[in-house]
């Protein structure tokens, strides 16, 4: 009993059971392939690395916001 050349599972499992696709997405991934995407011509020797983009929320700029702008912006009801 060979291996399936197309999913590597046993043939006789593949060819037997019902499958579904399954996705999800990864963050950092999805940010990388974003910039590639809006970066078609990168200098030679760009490192590309992810870091955590901080919520909004956590900013200094909202943090000092006065009371008017946190209320506008719907950071406070
Ligand atoms: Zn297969």
């Amino acid at each position: 009993m060979g291996l399936c050349p197309d999913c590597g599972r046993p043939a006789s499992e593949c060819g037997s059971e019902q499958y579904m696709v399954q996705t999800r997405v990864c963050g950092p991934s999805a940010a990388v392939d974003q910039w590639r995407k809006d970066n078609k011509n990168p200098p030679p020797g760009v490192v590309l690395s992810t870091v955590k983009v901080k919520a909004a929320v956590d900013s200094p700029a909202v943090q000092t916001a006065p009371e008017w702008w946190l209320r506008k912006h719907g950071y406070i009801e």
